[in-house]
This record gives structure tokens, sequence and C-alpha cells, in this order.
């Protein structure tokens, strides 16, 4: 099956649901991700060109450990996605929607609390409605007029910093989590930013934590392999799980509940 990730920087689904996306391609599915910004605010110390340079290359090579079957950048700018007008990011997100055909569509949830980043919510907001609504040939018509079929998105995977109402756990025990941390690894400015940003928290606080002071922030492996393995274990723990990562998904538009004898159990 199609499987299209909606997300705004080069690390965040790797962060929220590399797990599980490792899982799918080791079942041969096709995972298609779509990045909205170019990731140039995410550095402490290269400029905006340096970052522009390689706003694809990192998101490609964690692709290539993950398995993801294309990679794909909006272009536009990190931290400033509160400028594009809600319908045309819906719209381009909707575009690839029709186009690709996925039966999962993942992406931020617009209803989970305390999200701080307006890519995060921008991309929420326009992804949930792209995937609600993309089966509607009077939606984007323009769309429809040059080609492309309406598609209803069965599932939808919603992921948070903090997330809530969540229904869909994954086992990500074994090879899943060892890609997640692999890929993540790839990510080499985004990964020392997230030790160096830390330092800088730790600096302003009247407390110190010398197992991160002490890092050089480009020797972040085994801090990132730590808080990812520490997450999932959280998670895991709740289901009886080694490490696992939990999504609200909704399917099938709720039609799941008029179903008599109940629906099958995911295979994956
Ligand atoms: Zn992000």
């Amino acid at each position: 099956m199609n499987v299209l990730v909606l997300t705004a920087h080069g690390d965040d689904m790797e962060f929220f649901a590399g797990g599980t996306i490792a899982k799918l391609c080791l079942l041969g599915h096709q995972v298609h991700l779509v990045l909205a910004t170019d990731n140039t605010k995410g550095t402490f110390e290269l400029t905006r060109d340096e970052m522009f340079a390689v706003r694809l290359s990192e998101p490609e090579a964690a692709g290539r450990v993950l398995g993801l079957a294309s990679v794909e950048c909006l272009d536009y700018a990190d931290g400033e996605l509160a400028d594009v007008p809600l319908n045309v990011l819906r719209g381009q997100f909707m575009e690839r929607i029709r186009h690709l055909q996925p039966e999962i569509v993942f992406t931020f949830d617009p209803w989970a609390p305390y999200e701080n980043h307006q890519d995060h919510r921008s991309v929420a907001w326009a992804a949930m409605e792209a995937a609600s609504f993309s089966h509607f040939p009077l939606y984007h018509p323009d769309q429809v007029a040059a080609g492309l079929a309406p598609w209803l998105v069965p599932q939808t995977y919603f992921f948070a910093k903090n997330p809530r109402d969540t229904n869909r756990v994954v086992d990500i025990s074994g090879e899943p989590i060892e890609r997640k941390i692999r890929a993540l690894w790839e990510h080499t400015n985004q990964m020392a930013l997230t030790v160096a940003e830390a330092q800088a928290q730790i600096a302003s606080a009247p407390f110190d934590v010398p197992t991160i002071t002490s890092l050089d922030p480009r020797d972040y492996r085994e801090f990132i392999a730590n808080r990812v393995r520490t997450g999932a274990a959280a998670v895991g723990k709740k289901y009886g799980l080694e490490y696992a990562e939990h999504f609200r998904r909704t399917r099938w538009g709720g039609t799941e509940r008029l179903a008599e004898g109940g629906v099958p159990e995911d295979e994956w």
C-alpha cells in the first residue's frame, strides 16, 4: 500500500513515527514523505544558505535508512508557515494525496495541546483537512480538471508532542527502533542542535546535568539513542511492549462503529 507522511521539518517524522515508518517499509509498503519547510532555522552555527543546501540531503539519507519511496520538500521558509494561507497548503497536500492515493496519511494532530511551533500547527490543520476532504471533487477542483481523481483517505494517523486520545499502538521493538535511531543520526545538523539547545536550556537553569553539558554537540549519537529508547520504552510499558509508538487514529470516517462483528485486527 501507499503511505503518505505530511510534516514540517526534516526530522519530525523520525522523532514521532520513525519506528512505525521503518516497520511499514520493512513490510514492503511504499512510504512517501512531504516536508513543508526548508528547515533553515534549525541551527545555532550555520547560515541560512548553508542550511538550505542540505534541506533535502539529510532527510534523503535518513530516508534510505528507513526505506522511504520518496522525499519531497515544498521549500516554505522554516518558522514562517503561518504566513501561508491554510487553503494554499491544504491544496498542495491534497494534490499529493490525489496523486499518490495513500491508504494511510500520517501528520501532526491539530487537536493535541501545547504545540509551540507554528509550522507544526499549520501542517496539522492543512493536512487534516486535506486528508478529510480529498474525495470531494469540488475541493480544489482545478486538480480534478487537470486529471487527478478524488481520493478517499481510509486512515489518518496523528502524532504530537503531547498526544491525546491515542487509540493505536505500534510495537517498534527490534529492527524498527534501531532504524529509527540510525535515521535520526543522519540529521547531522538537527541532532547537534538538539544537544546544543538542551545545553543552553540547562545553562539557563540553577542546576547542571553533566552527562549533557559535557558533550560535544556533534557527538550526539548516544544522547539521541538514549532519548529515543527512553521515550519508546515509556510508551511500550503501558502496553506490555519493549518499545512502542502510539497515535490517535481515525479510519473510514468512523463507519467502523457500524461494522457488524467488528473489524479485523491490523496485521502490523
Ligand atoms: Zn518540527
